[in-house]
């Protein structure tokens, strides 16, 4: 019977194509039991900024499936104030992955395998700031240090798993209306409060967040026609206390325009609902139709809207191959014949969160050698737009993009995979600068960010 119920469950799993699922991490054993990493389906934050306590804090409501007995693990920075396991109050534990590769926190009750609740309190801490007007606050993230998505904000599940995701907010006792910058539908629900629903194909780093007191950034408008007949809104801004004037920001729309043109002709119609830049004068980094820019990164972010979320990774070993076709374009997409060195780009230990930064250099001369060794079918770009056809929104590893790449080009290229991004001994922090010197992704610290908000 037993026998029976897992095979109609697995069959049930292959049915519903869960993607989720086939890319969790495998369990691990902790003290306290086996901790399992689960499928959250929906995830639910009533957020509350108080303007009186100058307090915030959030509430998440997650539904998720587990197809193993054990402890479910989930992550959030901030200490949780609450935990519940199916209405039942419990504990969780912070503790490293097997080989200390990260940190996540483990439920301290076993959960059997099957659906379950999950409802955890955090205070909101990062990036929020109360001012005398309202409360500026970002979820901004990051995939170069550890713990830098979601969970730096709010309980979150990781990469491999896609969530539906709403957040309930509400800005108490606020004077001013709060601006809020999202790349998901915002309702105004009441005064000072707001729903915002984002699509289900979302995960821990697809998500723009940011929300300001009224009249403190410049921002302008516009609709991109795009290949498909839709209008693509298009919000471009910045915060006056960084730019006085908005002149610049009519320099960030010609620049978008021009890069939607380049990357609807290479990659087919845009994929996201709109597009978003917050003009950062620093940094960069890519969300679903958003990023954190200057203007000189606008065509690399822009382009991670098709891969990296777009066609995403599911793990940090699967991380650098988004980098490295970005860097790629961005050097206007050399060709070479030959590749010289190694990396371990692909082969860093298996919990591995954060993206190798040998992507945007040794990464990049990789596709080259790639676009020389598929010349005869075209080069890279037609498999790149056939990946985008077929796997964008389901995160996937390393393998499955390399055999994607064998299977529809006809030229194995398994072998080079393994030569030259599983080379050497690999450690989770090793760093070339090459981005920092690029000025793309340049690690922000959260002083930085603050600076931004
Ligand atoms: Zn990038």
């Amino acid at each position: 019977m037993k026998f029976f119920f897992l095979t109609v469950m697995m069959s049930g799993l292959a049915m519903a194509g869960n993607n989720d699922l086939s890319h969790r991490p495998k369990s691990f054993s902790t003290r306290a039991g086996k901790a399992v990493f689960a499928d959250f389906t929906e995830a639910q934050y009533t957020i509350s900024y108080d303007m009186n306590t100058k307090l915030a804090t959030a509430h998440a409501e997650i539904d998720l499936t587990v197809v193993e007995d054990g402890l479910i693990v989930f992550d959030s920075v901030q200490d949780p104030t609450m935990i519940k396991l199916d209405g039942a109050i419990v504990t969780a534990t912070a503790q490293k992955t097997p080989n200390n590769e990260t940190t996540v926190r483990v439920l301290d009750a076993s959960a059997a395998a099957g659906s379950h609740k999950l409802s955890v309190d955090v205070p909101l801490k990062e990036l929020v700031e109360f001012t005398a007007d309202g409360v500026k606050s970002a979820f901004w993230t990051s995939d170069l240090d550890e713990r830098n998505f979601m969970e730096r904000y709010l309980p979150a599940s990781f990469e491999y798993d896609q969530v539906k995701m709403s957040f309930d907010i509400t800005f108490v006792g606020a004077k001013t209306t709060q601006v809020i910058y999202t790349n998901g539908i915002v309702k105004e629900k009441g005064r000072n409060a707001y729903t915002i629903s984002y699509p289900k194909h979302f995960n821990a780093s697809s998500i723009f967040f940011h929300t300001v007191p009224q009249g403190q950034t410049n921002e302008i408008k516009a609709s991109y026609r795009s290949i498909d007949g839709r209008d693509i809104p298009v919000t471009i801004y910045s915060s006056k206390s960084l730019w006085s004037g908005a002149g610049g920001l009519d320099r960030f729309k010609t620049k978008s325009f021009e890069v939607f043109n380049e990357l609807e002709k290479d990659y087919g119609a845009w994929p996201h609902e709109q597009l978003i830049i917050y003009n950062a004068g620093m940094g960069g980094m890519e969300y679903c139709g958003a990023t954190m820019t200057d203007y000189s990164a606008v065509g690399h972010e822009m382009f991670h809207s098709y891969f990296a979320r777009g066609v995403m990774p599911a793990n940090g070993n699967s991380g650098w191959l988004d980098e490295a076709l970005a860097s790629w374009r961005d050097n206007a997409y050399p060709r070479s014949e030959s590749l010289s060195g190694s990396s371990s780009m692909s082969s860093h230990p298996y919990y591995t969160r954060i993206t190798d930064d040998a992507a945007y250099s040794f990464g990049a001369r990789f596709m080259s050698y790639l676009d020389g060794k598929l010349a005869s079918k075209g080069g890279l770009k037609p498999f790149m737009r056939y990946m985008v056809d077929k796997r964008i929104f389901s995160p996937l590893f390393v393998e499955e993009f390399a055999k994607e790449m064998s299977t529809q080009t006809g030229i194995s290229v398994e072998a080079d995979f393994k030569k030259y991004t599983y080379g050497g001994q690999a450690t989770p922090q090793k760093s070339v600068n090459s981005r920092r010197a690029a000025g793309i992704h340049r690690k922000m610290s959260l002083k930085e960010l603050r600076n931004l908000l």
